[in-house]
């Protein structure tokens, strides 16, 4: 155990004898034993002992002595007034923080003042806005297992809540990629593999059995959110939800709460609604979404990822978001996450970012607008949790008063969701005119200490602050009046924090003091007065003063109530300004991106110029490409004779080319395009009819995952087993490099199988990009698939990629292309062609039968061979250099010195170099393999 977690040991010794101050510290930290506690001791919250060491090293602090009669304990503190950044440092370091304040004021209290724990900052429930990294959510999720696992989830800073429930653990690590939560709870029942489903970025505990127990589960969602059998699906979300629910509680400081091992935590704040803006819960099946495996929502970039912080690649929801407000980039976050599945919604979605992108004037108008919402839902939750301030109400106000300026834009709006908009958009005038004259337009950030209420908006507090006024007027008009009565000119009416008001007179008039003049203060040139008609006023001003101060925070509490009944209602306008401002983002990336209005549920995929929406930002000149992969799997005549079948699209694409040429580009950038539009986007493409895709699946080969760490064979087979087992006819399944991860036979065995199966069985589209040029065959066997290929070409004697996609497979010889474009000898180019002519030969020998059926299943013509004018060129070469024989005086000399026969290389430099796997080298590797070749030759 953390020695910094729990009570400290040498304190147990005499816990009998503490002084009372850090006997409650020692409670405390026995109480919240999985938790660093901070308590606060006037403008500091310290730590003691092993704690101290700790946050001290952490936070770069000082670490100093607290010294009493029981002994000498090691201290750190930290100011409250910055505490945020240290307890971020401490959340960083895979703490939970208890913060425990002073809970009466110490100037009321005989002896020692009494402190609770108000609330614990754990990773996953932190609210306060600067922690939490400007508008994306923070998730908390709990997990439970029964028959099924159940999953739920809550950003408890905007109230967001989610369930779920899945039948696989791997399932469950989908489901949370999508989240990505900071924090996990889990039952006492769950037995999972915690790095490999929560990753290891994740804080997980497990969480008190009881509040994960069926029946206290229940009751805390139906206190929260209603009848749990109608809301939720089953045993296993409804204990999830509970014990998530119980762990809000228990970070929130509420009452009855329990801490992880079962013990009630006795807190003091009063918890009455704390949490009561927890009012909305999402259940969904994720069967209504298109599913986002771990892998592909990795592979694809689509979020930042928590685990890498200050990384820095630009992500998709970055790329796509021209949001206006915090909403906004939530609910975009959330609609790439949740792709749809229905061609209804989906297309509502396309129908609206039509007609916004048609109308830049109101778009830009909308835009404008839209900027000035403030973060609604951590608005309204700071309202229900009681810590909102003046401010926040009066952000509040100024986000709903421009309702009906964006209501007045959407008034002509065909499209129905812009017309559902403008019909729903709640103005929640009562509320913003309550707030509007009861708090003063720029109040100060504290609500004690007046300065909050408007005039004019409560008699009795008009009364006590005209009294103030009266009393401060007399005291201003004081100087002059006693001026005349004693005839001291230099008589100045003053006031100091400790001694209130006074009269101060020089010493050289002292005689001209006045006999009802009462000394307060002797100075060294003067002395201070005062009367008793003074002190009476003064008297006065104080008690109207601090009346009016605790009247205005009385009426602001009303007022913050009043608005906190309104939960509901500002979190549903909250949810509309949300969708708007999304809708509004996707028609301004169409419209400054040049993307396109796809349609959505044909059977193929077709796609004309499509760009990768991230990298086409940063390439200078981004080569579109198309895609067309019809649907499979195969229509067979049904008897097996070889009756005509229909002609077929292909649904399954080999892609080669080198490395570098834009396979993984290319397929991921279907993917993504698939992805927008069934989130509601255009697409970055000129025309795109697409189907609606289930599931998306991606799997990189393991040498191409370097920066994810996934690099094992196995985990890599594992992931392939995955999809083989659960894609259907309508998933996209992406393959790069697959079977990389071992020796070149298996590999291709392997990669030959899955792409049988896939076409056979599974019917995916499915995009498979690979460096084994065997493949290609495999492509032009089938009848559902075929090959394409990534050119490249030779411009000033350097080699370029093309990045264009051409049909038919790239030709076997494109690594030994490259090497000769790459400046490598020729003698070295022409060996190499000769020795891959031999194996050609060799395959073809074997293979002749596959290769002749080939040719009459009808597939493109295209596809049966390789390219035209690759084969031509190369054949040129070839021929041409064998004619001319070695020209070289630098090639003939090495040829010399190593005593073989002109025209021939020693058999060991041949045999090393068929056996590079040039597509695959990165440019040092070939480098240095080349070096290594002029080595044995001289
Ligand atoms: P491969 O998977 O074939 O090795 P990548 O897809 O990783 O190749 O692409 C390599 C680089 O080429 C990318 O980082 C990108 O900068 C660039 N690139 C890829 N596709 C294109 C394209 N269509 N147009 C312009 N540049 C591209
Ligand atoms: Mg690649």
């Amino acid at each position: 155990m953390d020695a910094a977690l729990g009570p400290p040991e040498q304190m147990a010794e005499l816990e009998e004898d503490l002084t009372p101050m850090m006997a409650q510290y020692y409670e405390l930290c026995r109480q919240y034993d999985d938790a660093l506690v901070l308590f606060q001791v006037g403008d500091f919250y310290e730590a003691f002992c092993a704690a101290a060491k700790r946050v001290a090293r952490l936070c770069e602090i000082t670490l100093t002595q607290r010294e009493d009669s029981t002994g000498e304990y090691p201290m750190a503190g930290i100011p409250i007034d910055n505490a945020e950044s240290y307890v971020e440092t401490l959340l960083d370091a895979g703490y939970r923080v208890a913060i425990a304040d002073q809970v009466e004021d110490p100037d009321e209290v005989s002896g020692v003042v009494e402190r609770a724990v108000t609330r614990i900052v754990t990773p996953g429930t932190l609210t306060e806005s600067e922690l939490l990294g400007g508008a994306d959510n923070n998730y908390v999720a709990a997990l439970t297992e029964g028959e099924r696992y159940g999953l739920a989830l809550l950003d408890i800073s905007t109230g967001d809540c989610y369930a779920t429930s899945v039948g696989s653990a791997a399932a469950v690590a989908d489901e949370l990629s999508r989240f990505g939560p900071a924090e996990a709870i889990v039952g006492p029942d769950v037995d999972v593999d915690r790095d490999a489903v929560f990753g290891p970025a994740c804080l997980v505990t497990r969480y008190d059995a009881d509040a994960f127990g069926r029946e206290r589960a229940e009751d805390r969602v139906a206190q929260y959110f209603g009848p749990p059998e109608r809301l939720l699906a089953s045993n296993a979300e409804i204990r999830a939800c509970g014990g998530l629910l119980a762990y809000a509680e228990y970070t929130r400081g509420s009452s009855g709460a329990v801490g992880p091992d079962g013990e009630p935590v006795d807190a003091d704040v009063d918890p009455a609604g704390t949490l009561d803006y927890l009012n909305h819960l999402t259940r969904y099946d994720p069967r209504e979404y298109m599913l986002l495996d771990a892998v592909a929502v990795e592979s694809l970039e689509l979020f930042e990822r928590r685990s890498v912080r200050g990384h820095e690649n630009r992500t998709l929801v970055d790329t796509v978001d021209e949001t206006a407000c915090a909403l906004g980039r939530r609910k975009l976050t959330d609609w790439l996450r949740r792709p749809l599945l229905d061609a209804d919604r989906i297309e509502a979605r396309h129908g609206a970012v039509a007609e916004l992108q048609r109308d830049p004037a109101t778009r830009e108008a909308l835009s404008d607008l839209l900027a000035e919402v403030y973060d609604l839902e951590r608005l309204i939750s700071r309202v229900s949790r009681g810590r909102a301030n003046a401010r926040d109400l009066r952000s509040l106000a100024a986000t709903i008063s421009v309702v009906p300026d964006i209501r007045d834009h959407l008034a002509d709006a065909d499209a129905r969701l812009l017309a559902d908009l403008h019909a729903t958009l709640d103005p929640l005038t009562e509320t913003r005119e309550e707030i509007e004259s009861a708090i003063r337009p720029d109040p100060p950030q504290e609500v004690t200490e007046g300065g909050v209420v408007r005039e004019g908006y409560d008699e009795d507090l008009d009364r006590l602050r005209s009294t103030e006024q009266s009393g401060k007027q007399w005291i201003d008009d004081l100087e002059a009046s006693e001026r005349e009565r004693t005839g001291i000119d230099s008589l100045k009416v003053g006031h100091n924090s400790v001694h209130g008001y006074y009269i101060e007179v020089t010493n050289a008039n002292l005689d001209a003091v006045p006999e009802d003049y009462q000394r307060r203060q002797t100075l060294k040139n003067s002395e201070r007065y005062y009367t008793p008609e003074l002190k009476e006023r003064e008297e006065e001003i104080l008690r109207a003063e601090s009346a009016a101060d605790d009247l205005e925070y009385d009426l602001f509490c009303a007022v913050r109530d009043e608005v906190a009944e309104e939960a509901e209602r500002v979190q549903a306008l909250a949810d509309r300004l949300a969708r708007l401002d999304v809708l509004v983002s996707f028609a301004e990336v169409a419209a400054q991106y040049d993307y396109c209005r796809p349609t959505v549920g044909s059977d193929g995929i077709d796609i004309t110029a499509g760009r990768h929406p991230v990298v086409e930002r940063t390439e200078d000149a981004f080569v579109p490409n198309d895609t067309h992969l019809g649907s499979g799997p195969v229509t067979t005549s049904g008897d097996g004779s070889d009756a005509e079948v229909p002609a077929q699209d292909p649904f399954l694409a080999v892609v080669t080319g080198p490395n570098m040429s834009g396979k993984s580009t290319y397929m991921r950038q279907v993917a993504l395009i698939c992805l927008l539009a069934q989130a509601g986007s255009f697409v970055p493409a000129k025309a795109a009819d697409l189907p609606i895709l289930d599931r998306v699946f991606t799997r990189v080969g393991a040498s191409d995952d370097i920066a994810g760490g996934r690099s094992t064979f196995m985990i890599e087979m594992t992931e392939l087993a995955t999809i083989l087992d659960a894609a259907t006819a309508d998933s996209l399944v992406l393959l790069d490099e697959v079977g990389r991860g071992t020796s070149t036979a298996d590999g291709l065995a392997i990669a030959r199988a899955v792409t049988e199966y896939l076409h056979d069985e599974v019917g995916s589209h499915t995009l498979f990009a690979t460096h084994h040029h065997d493949l290609t065959a495999v492509a032009a066997d089938l009848p559902g698939a075929t090959n394409r290929h990534f050119e490249t070409s030779r411009e000033d004697g350097d080699v370029r990629f093309d990045h264009e996609l051409a049909p038919g497979p790239a030709a076997a010889s494109y690594g030994v292309k490259v090497a000769s474009m790459a400046g490598v000898p020729e003698s070295v180019v022409e060996r190499s062609r000769g020795l891959l002519a031999e194996a050609e030969a060799a395959d073809a020998g074997v293979e002749g039968s596959t290769g002749t059926e080939a040719k009459t299943t009808g597939d493109s013509d295209t596809d049966a061979a390789p390219t035209a004018t690759t084969g031509a060129t190369e054949n040129g070469t070839a021929a041409a250099s064998a004619d001319e024989g070695p020209a070289d005086d630098y090639r003939q000399e090495m040829l010399r010195a190593n005593g073989a026969a002109e025209g021939e290389l020693p058999e060991s430099v041949a045999q090393q170099l068929a056996s590079l796997d040039v597509a695959t080298m990165t440019p040092i590797e070939a480098m240095n393999a080349l070096a290594d070749l002029q080595d044995r030759l001289q």
